[in-house]
């Protein structure tokens, strides 16, 4: 038997210049359309790369379909973009939002809005207040993508892999991208990651741990009566519970509700299986993440068709294009996040984006080392634990506007980006309709500031 020597260089390649850009931003999930966006409007030249076929990451591509995460109590905490699109979204009816009235804690307003997902999850109460969130449609989220895109003038290319970062002396100069036509290159003043997985980051030498989370091949049923399901629940509830029970035992785990209605009729998402032990990053247990989901899909789907009213005649509409991976590599930057951080609802004296009731400081989207380089979106500076329960799409699209606020402030100022000072990112932000967390929320934990201060 011989003994193979796997490693194969590859680096003999020559790549052609295709763009020049004062910012680059990798990655076309919620961050990084709300950081190009942004960037773009500040009057920077912008180029885009995703690497699938549309923009939107797991919003589309994931079809993750309820924006959450966007209110502290009764007061809406994250604004800018992820405003914008639900206003779009409505406009072409793929949009639910429960309306201001609504909004309270009843069983009357749970039983007409919670099947769209739109109440606070993390409340301990029963029933959960209906909320400030959003049920939305995929192919809708692409559509208002591309419109913001075009609309702002950003260089966007579909199909572009980062593969490579640019480095010189420590400062980014732009990165390498595999296509159809061999790879590409893509030079920038200023490079902002958001592959959610730190992909640029992590190839460029900035420090970052690797852990897991669970993970979920989402999918849509269609053929539901979801008002003979509601009514049964309802009606029946000790016998909803005791199917619903059996349909998470199938799946292997999901959420309290396992599926929720969607502007479509008929059309449910399910947000399960809930499955542990995969990595993000290696393609070999993707795939195998990708067989196991199936199987417990196609069995969970004949059990419901046979046992849960209103699902007799349902079908598979879709399985998610793309496997919902929530946790991979995390920045290990100028400032990581701990749990602690976000439960206290810790704020920072340079916060510069925020969550539901938690805050980010402008040293948490920083990495260490590397020079010009941003970080915006799931992938940020955080513990596995805090990264957790600070990961939604909202705050990601928040994350995603400072950064290229600090990136447009650091071009003008003639600054490196570590250098632009929080107080100019808040204004710019609020320049752009987004709420920077600047001004703390009464249940705020304000000893870091304190500490500055003194
Ligand atoms: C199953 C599941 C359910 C969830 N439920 C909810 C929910 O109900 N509500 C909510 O608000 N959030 C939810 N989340 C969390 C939320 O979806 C993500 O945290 C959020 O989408 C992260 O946004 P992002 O832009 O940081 O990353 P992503 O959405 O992952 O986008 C990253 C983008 O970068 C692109 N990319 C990656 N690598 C490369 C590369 N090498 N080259 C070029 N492009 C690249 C990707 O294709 C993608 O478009 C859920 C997540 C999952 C997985």
């Amino acid at each position: 038997m011989t003994t193979l020597d796997l490693r194969i260089t590859s680096d003999d390649q020559r790549a052609p210049i295709a763009s020049r850009s004062d910012v680059l931003v990798v990655g076309g999930g919620p961050a990084g359309v709300a950081a190009a966006v942004t960037a773009a409007r500040s009057g920077a030249s912008v180029t885009l790369l995703e690497r699938y076929s549309s923009l939107g990451g797991l919003a589309s591509g994931g079809m993750v379909l309820v924006l959450d995460d966007m209110i502290n109590g009764q007061e809406i905490t994250v604004t800018g973009i992820v405003s914008e699109y639900i206003e779009r979204l409505q406009k072409l009816g793929l949009a639910i939002v429960p309306p201001a009235e609504d909004r309270k804690t009843s069983q009357e307003l749970f039983d007409k809005w919670g099947r769209y997902g739109t109440f606070d999850f993390h409340s301990q109460g029963n029933p959960k207040p209906v909320c400030y969130a959003a049920a939305f449609d995929p192919d809708g989220w692409k559509t208002v993508s591309n419109d913001l895109v075009r609309e702002s003038g950003v260089n966007l290319l579909l199909h572009s892999w980062f593969s490579r970062p640019i480095v010189d002396g420590g400062v980014m100069k732009g990165v390498i991208a595999e296509t159809k036509q061999g790879p590409q290159a893509h030079l920038a003043d200023i490079v902002i990651d958001t592959t959610g997985d730190i992909d640029v980051a992590s190839r460029a030498g900035a420090e970052f741990i690797q852990d897991s989370y669970i993970s979920t091949l989402v999918f849509r049923l269609g053929g539901v009566d979801t008002d003979r399901a509601e009514e049964f629940e309802q009606s029946d509830p000790k016998a909803a519970r005791a199917i619903n029970r059996k349909v998470k035992r199938i799946l292997g785990g999901a959420w309290e509700l396992w599926w929720l209605k969607t502007p479509l009729p008929g059309i449910v998402w399910c947000n399960a299986p809930h499955m542990t032990g995969y990595d993000g990053t290696d393609p070999a247990s993707l795939t195998r993440a990708d067989f196991a989901a199936r199987d417990r899909i196609t069995e969970a789907v004949q059990y419901v068709k046979e046992n849960l009213p209103g699902f007799e005649h349902c079908f598979v509409v879709d399985t998610a294009p793309q496997m919902g991976v929530r946790q991979t590599r995390l920045l290990q930057g100028e400032y990581v996040m701990t749990k602690d951080d976000v439960m206290d609802r810790r704020h920072f004296h340079d916060t510069v984006a925020r969550g539901r009731d938690y805050y980010y400081p402008y040293r948490s989207l920083l990495p260490k080392r590397v020079d010009q380089l941003l970080v915006a979106g799931r992938h940020y500076s955080a513990t596995s634990e805090a990264q957790k329960a600070s990961r939604e799409i909202p705050p990601c699209m928040a994350m995603g506007q400072a950064v290229a606020s600090a990136a447009t402030l650091a071009l003008e100022q003639k600054l490196l980006v570590r250098d632009v000072s929080a107080v100019d990112i808040q204004q710019r932000m609020r320049q752009h309709n987004a709420d920077p967390g600047d001004i703390p929320s009464g249940n705020a934990s304000t000893r870091d500031e304190e500490a500055v201060k003194s």
